[in-house]
């Protein structure tokens, strides 16, 4: 039998009534990762709306990457719903303070779900890390250096309380996958019915940041940071 460290072993919560409600699996963060989650929740960084870029900026990404193997794949079995429309969804909810940022781009497995959103892998956030211990964590110091460095898909927290990932990967029979947190230690993962290809992420606002569920300041935003997206970005079914 193999050693697996304990870290690795999702603790797994069963139904009581075998064969119904399907398992949630509950995750700690990496330890870098909750550091850097909470030096984020709790920054006084005052850029704010960086957040909008970092997810635009996800969401083109794993637009390209179908692009690119819709490209290299022939066969249709290898790469599902081909034909989709490849685009950035955008939607308000001003009365649930929620802002979701959809697209129909690569998704996400379940391995990809722990390896990209339960671990830092970019070098940006462990630049982050480093440069944080050397100057330590005066408040102005974190703030540069957040803006400097860029924290990626964890500056949702930036804004938000509670982050929900909604994804399905673009391969047959994957499933929809939920990804959910409140940003402290743990993180759940559990098979969910109904989910589009592609990633769908949901930000339950701050009550100081209610302020990105109003459509009009998110259109703002999307119109100084989309210069460099190569996909239609709609804003409540419309283009932004
Ligand atoms: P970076 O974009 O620099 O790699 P991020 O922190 O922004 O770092 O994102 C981490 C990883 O999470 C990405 O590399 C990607 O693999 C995955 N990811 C984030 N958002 C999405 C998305 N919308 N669709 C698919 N994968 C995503
Ligand atoms: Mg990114």
């Amino acid at each position: 039998l193999h050693q697996l460290p304990s870290a690795a072993l999702p603790q797994r919560r069963f139904a009581t009534v075998a064969n119904e409600a399907p398992a949630v699996d509950k995750h700690e963060f990496q330890a870098e990762t909750r550091q850097l989650l909470d030096i984020v929740a709790r920054s006084l960084y005052s850029d704010h709306e960086v957040f909008v870029r970092e997810l635009i900026s996800n969401a083109s990404d794993a637009l390209e990457k179908f692009r690119y193997s819709a490209l290299r794949t022939t066969a249709e079995s290898e790469l599902a719903a081909k034909d989709r429309p490849l685009e950035i969804r955008i939607t308000t909810d001003k009365p649930q303070m929620q802002l979701i940022i959809q697209d129909t781009g690569i998704g996400m497995t379940r391995e990809e779900l722990v390896s990209n959103l339960g671990t830092i892998a970019r070098s940006g956030s462990k630049q982050f890390l480093e440069q944080l211990k050397q100057e330590h964590q005066a408040a102005q110091a974190t703030s540069n250096i957040i803006g400097q460095f860029g924290v990626g898909f964890y500056s949702a927290f930036i804004v938000a309380q509670r982050v929900e990932v909604y994804t399905r990967a673009a391969t047959p029979n994957a499933p929809g996958l939920r990804w959910a947190t409140d940003g402290s230690g743990t993180y759940t993962i559990e098979e969910v019915k109904d989910v589009e290809y592609g990633t769908k992420i949901v930000l339950h606002l701050k009550t100081d940041c209610r302020e990105y569920a109003d459509e009009d300041r998110i259109r703002a935003v999307i119109k100084k940071y989309s210069n460099f997206v190569g996909s239609p970005i709609l804003l409540n079914g419309k283009q932004a």
